[in-house]
């Protein structure tokens, strides 16, 4: 674990390390060979959904050896708790037209479904010419929403994890692995 982390953040409010930077970074290179020799002979539309997928959007980007167009989109998803709003709203749109493009959604992490499903639907009505999921993270066991992911770095158990972009209360997002924290925290 990194010795850094200082003042709000201490190592005492991480119970659990689940995957440390060098496991990200291979699996980050593998999903980058695997997007330049599928989508060999076209220009992707690689659509991050904000704000979660920064740092791998910005580690993937440059992973990537083919021409690639990048814009982002915001979906509300979960408030400052843990739990499913259940409120799916879109907060920030695309800059680009997707009519005719091959647009590769990249998430940070699939948990439900649900919030991912209904950008699906949307981004489906403006005919892409393919629309496909690459995610850092797969959360299978709370799945309610059948969705095909193209790519996927990582199945996790079902616990809530921070780091890597991800955030709990808008915090832990800048931490270069995946963890848990402790459990009082989340209360
Ligand atoms: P879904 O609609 O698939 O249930 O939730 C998708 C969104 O919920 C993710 O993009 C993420 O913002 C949030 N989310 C789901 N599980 C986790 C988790 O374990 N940790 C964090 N930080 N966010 C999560």
């Amino acid at each position: 674990m990194p010795k850094y982390l200082a003042g709000k953040y201490s190592h005492s409010q991480i119970a659990e390390v689940l995957i440390d930077a060098p496991a990200i970074e291979a699996r980050v290179a593998d999903l980058g060979a695997a997007i330049s020799r599928d989508y060999a002979g076209t220009i992707p539309l690689l659509v991050g959904v904000l704000r979660g997928c920064i740092v791998l959007m910005a580690d993937l980007l440059r992973q990537i050896t083919i021409p690639v167009n990048l814009d982002f989109i915001a979906i509300s998803s979960y408030g400052p708790t843990t739990r499913s709003s259940g409120v799916v709203r879109i907060q920030k749109d695309l800059e680009t037209s997707i009519e005719g493009r091959h647009v590769l959604l990249i998430e940070d992490i699939v948990d439900t479904g649900l919030t991912l499903g209904y950008t699906l639907r949307m981004l489906r009505s403006r005919k892409p010419a393919s629309l496909a999921v690459g995610t850092l993270l797969d959360k299978p066991a709370r799945r309610l929403v059948d969705i095909d992911l193209k790519y996927r770095c990582f199945e996790i158990p079902d616990k809530f994890v921070v780091g890597y972009g991800l955030d709990f209360d808008q915090l832990y997002r800048n931490l270069p692995f995946i963890c848990v924290l402790r459990p009082e925290l989340y209360s």
